[in-house]
């Protein structure tokens, strides 16, 4: 008994030496800290915080499937899934993570979060691919009056597919309406804009664009398996499906689609997708798109038109028609022929001159066209309330 308990005493002591050791080591060294907290507990925290934040839900640990896809040296990297019931205008929600071991704990960033572009500057399991898509663009985004996408809409150009449901929520009925559903042509879904591709769930595909942008596709089926697989614009990613690993319904094989900016769902009103500027209606899954004057409501045909160049407009005569060509920025210069309602144009630069009232109001901007003509921005669509290549 005596013996028993001296070698207890002796294990005490050498635990307490090590601690101490592993004490003073993390003092004398910056990094890595020791840490405590396993890196999917820390990020199913993160993910539970926000799922029960953003619904009346109550999210527990049983609905979270946090994927480590990458691990080394302090970091983690992978994707982080809140699955839901198998109801209608249900889907799941999640996100693309960094972690860093931090002072003992797991400092975790998710996709469009600022400290996201932070950690993933500086981490090794990123690669060169991501890091340029993952650096944030200071550009004048949404907020700013900025629309642009750069974005196709996400089946091959030049087919028309049916848009089954207009814009409404990623989850369904909730705001902002950032989804839209689409089936139709060859079924095969593709990447709207070049990017970095990320399974998220069986079905669902991310892909993470440049300028804070990122794109959701569910209820695919033949998927992908990506991470951070580097995509163009027309990319693969799967085939429309009904697939609801994840959660929610679907009655009918589809494209569940859905816009993200800086980390949330945006709405995709305003936007512009495959030269369609996207419009809310009076509620979810109705609405529809414009191209020109042509509208197009839910039920309709999309034909994809490929994606709106950053310094380019559709015309958009605003009852259809055609718009008439100028030699200068204003209605008293001479005539130099028309240009068709929905023909794209690219803008060398703007100027003001008389002032004319379209669709989307009344403006003195002009813009002078590649091939030195002018027509008045009233008649354009190019996502943004000013000139879009600088002054003249
Ligand atoms: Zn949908």
């Amino acid at each position: 008994m005596v013996q028993i308990r001296r070698w207890a005493g002796i294990a005490t002591a050498l635990l307490a030496t090590e601690l101490l050791v592993a004490g003073t080591a993390a003092h004398a060294a910056p990094a890595p800290d020791p840490v405590r907290v396993n890196v999917e507990d820390a990020v199913t925290a993160k993910l539970l915080g926000q799922a029960r934040a953003a619904t009346a839900d109550h999210a527990d640990e049983s609905d979270t499937r946090v994927t480590v896809t990458r691990r080394a040296g302090g970091w983690a990297f992978g994707t982080a899934v809140t699955v839901t019931s198998h109801e209608e205008d249900i889907h799941p929600t999640g996100a693309v993570f960094i972690a860093r071991a931090e002072a003992g704990t797991w400092r975790v960033n998710f996709d469009g979060e600022a400290g996201f572009s932070e950690l993933a500057a500086e981490s090794p399991l990123v690669n060169k691919q991501e890091k340029a898509v993952f650096a944030r663009t200071p550009s004048t985004m949404q907020a700013g009056g900025d629309y642009r996408t750069g974005m196709a809409l996400p089946f091959a150009v030049g087919q028309t597919w049916t848009m089954t449901s207009g814009p409404h929520g990623w989850g369904g009925y909730e705001a902002p309406y950032s989804s839209i559903d689409l089936a139709g042509g060859d079924q095969v879904v593709r990447a709207a804009r070049a990017g970095t591709a990320y399974t998220m769930c069986t079905g669902w595909i991310r892909v993470i664009h440049d300028r804070g942008y990122s794109t959701d596709y569910y209820h695919l089926w033949s998927n992908i398996s990506a991470n951070g697989t580097a995509v163009g614009q027309g990319a693969y990613l799967g085939y429309t499906g009904t697939d609801v690993t994840c959660g929610g319904a679907a009655s009918g094989r589809h494209v569940h689609f859905g816009l993200r900016q800086n980390s949330a769902y945006v709405s995709i009103a305003g936007h512009g997708l495959g030269k369609w500027e996207f419009a809310n209606g009076a509620s979810a899954y109705q609405g529809g798109a414009r191209h020109g004057s042509a509208w197009v409501g839910a039920g309709g045909g999309l034909y994809n038109y490929g994606a709106l160049g950053f310094n380019q407009a559709v015309v958009d005569a605003n009852g259809g028609g055609t718009l008439t060509r100028r030699s200068g920025p204003g209605s008293g210069y001479g005539a130099l022929g028309s240009v068709g309602d929905g023909a794209t144009v690219t803008v060398s630069c703007s100027a003001n001159g008389t002032s004319h009232t379209g669709r989307y109001g009344t403006t003195a901007l002009w813009n002078r066209l590649s091939d030195g003509s002018w027509v008045s921005d009233a008649y354009l669509w190019t996502g943004v309330n000013g000139p879009i290549n600088g002054w003249c």
